[in-house]
């Protein structure tokens, strides 16, 4: 190996969000991450939604918005045409 290239590989504590925490190799001694094997939904099975930024809650006030209209739309006559939702 080239010397004076390669960072400083030394045994690292991972520190999950969940409360999991478990060892291994990296270039920094200690490693925070949000999502571990131990709370991944892929992982667990479960159908847990990790939500960032409230983007989940976001979808489901503009599908709430969204139903009405679409229940409406066969039912609507000619002269009262609802506009397409308008485009984040
Ligand atoms: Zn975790």
């Amino acid at each position: 190996m080239k010397k004076n290239i390669h960072p400083a590989w030394m045994r690292a504590t991972v520190v999950c969000a969940c409360g999991n925490t478990f060892e291994t190799f990296a270039t920094k001694e200690l490693l925070k991450i949000e999502l571990c094997s131990k709370c991944h939904p892929h992982f667990t099975g479960q159908q847990r939604i990790v939500d960032t930024g409230g983007q989940v809650e976001r979808f489901m006030r503009r599908m709430a918005k969204a139903t009405p209209a679409k229940a409406d739309a066969p039912a609507a006559s000619e002269e009262t045409v609802k506009e397409p939702a308008p485009t984040p």
